[in-house]
């Protein structure tokens, strides 16, 4: 099982970062170990001084598939949840600077919560999904998933060009404006709709 993230799909928060608006998907990966199992707490990494929460819709894959068009990528998932692209944001910045991979940024140990999924009935809109972040119950995150830059069809087309998808993979398709820092003792709690999905203390 693979975790595999996009970067920079929303163009509110490629602007509060400061980065240029890409013409295809950016794409990175955490490993097996990122992923935070449920009923584990989540401990603040003592290599940081700046941890950020993005909130994220995550997608299940549910069908092995290699070179997937666009129009039959909503064969390959079949639950979808929010979930938190932890980032270590004063490493990443340091890595940017350098040229360098963002793994001990993006990939440590943990930093990929996921909640509930929501198994995808014929019914539900894929196409138009509205979730969010509240920190301490204050909403901090709040997005449609039609204002991502490449759609979630765009992006299983674009991942599957190189690396095989496999029934069980993760796939983060980028989080919207907002994103911030939190500190030991802050509650994070991710919603689909109204629903609530996880809720994580930094510990
Ligand atoms: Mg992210």
């Amino acid at each position: 099982m693979k975790i595999i993230c996009v970067g920079r799909n929303y163009t509110d928060h490629v602007k509060e970062l400061g980065n240029n608006i890409p013409d295809e998907p950016v794409i990175f990966m955490k490993p097996k170990s990122a992923l935070l199992q449920s009923h584990t707490p989540f401990y603040y990494p003592e290599f940081t001084n700046e941890l950020h929460y993005e909130c994220e819709i995550v997608l299940r894959v549910s069908k092995n598939g290699k070179y997937i068009q666009e129009k039959h990528a909503s064969n390959y998932y079949d639950a979808i949840t929010v979930g938190i692209d932890f980032t270590a944001r004063d490493i990443q910045d340091e890595l940017k600077k350098k040229g360098l991979p963002w793994e001990k940024a993006k990939a440590f140990d943990n930093s990929a919560v996921v909640g509930k999924f929501i198994p995808l009935t014929p019914d539900f809109n894929r196409k138009s999904i509205n979730f969010s972040l509240l920190k301490n119950e204050e909403k901090v995150q709040e997005a449609n998933s039609s204002q991502m830059i490449f759609s979630i069809d765009r992006i299983i087309e674009n991942i599957s060009n190189y690396f095989s998808l496999n029934i069980g993979d993760l796939i983060f398709t980028g989080t919207p404006a907002g994103v911030g820092e939190c500190v030991t003792g802050d509650v994070l709690e991710g919603f689909i709709e109204k629903q609530s999905l996880f809720s994580v203390e930094i510990k």
